[in-house]
């Protein structure tokens, strides 16, 4: 007979920062919109080489990428707010990186995943592109060759506190429009 004990409960998210009393709360409307944001990341993997195979193992029941509320992974570009980019990315594959990503509907965040996307990796050579962030903004870059799926889950537990604390005002900035200026991207 299999034990349905359940020995794990589940946590409950944390409310965000905020006043309570009998029967209400009150947080400002960055933290709340923050909260759901953080719970519902919807990654775009875009898997070149064998750090791709480690994300495979992140998304695997062991690993369970899913207890992060991002197990809709997305191959349309229009429906993802996180690009998660492992693998060695060639010169060539650049313009089609920075196009996935001009298609991501904004908010966006983007991961690097491994020494390659990172920076080149061991291939410092002049047909591959030396970081992703030539041609995009990276948010969190994840060291390794490949990185563990624990690194991978890492990168993405510091995304998601990088997604709670951003104000709903930061993509309106003209700090974040210079950011994206300065890659050629309006
Ligand atoms: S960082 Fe290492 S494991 Fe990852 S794509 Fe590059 S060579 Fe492969």
């Amino acid at each position: 007979m299999i034990d349905m004990e359940v020995k794990d409960k589940p946590t409950i998210v944390q409310a965000p920062e905020g006043e309570k009393g009998e029967g209400f709360f009150l947080t400002s409307m960055s933290a709340a919109v923050g909260l759901a944001r953080k719970n519902s990341l919807w990654p775009l993997p875009f898997a070149t080489s064998c750090c791709g195979i480690e994300f495979m193992a992140t998304m695997g029941s062991h690993y369970d990428f899913a207890r992060f509320g991002a197990e809709r992974v997305s191959f349309s570009a229009r429906q993802a707010d996180l690009l998660m980019v492992m693998g060695t990315i060639a010169k060539k594959m650049a313009p089609v990186l920075k196009q996935v990503y001009t298609q991501m509907a904004e908010p966006r965040w983007v991961m690097a995943v491994g020494a390659c996307a990172s920076s080149g990796g061991i291939f410092d050579t002049y047909s591959v592109l030396q970081g992703i962030d030539k041609v995009i903004p990276v948010d969190v870059y994840v060291p390794g060759c490949p990185p563990r799926p624990e690194q991978i889950i890492d990168g993405l537990m510091k995304i998601q506190e990088l997604v709670a604390n951003e104000s709903i005002r930061r993509r309106y900035s003209p700090e974040y429009k210079e950011l994206l200026a300065s890659y050629g991207i309006e």
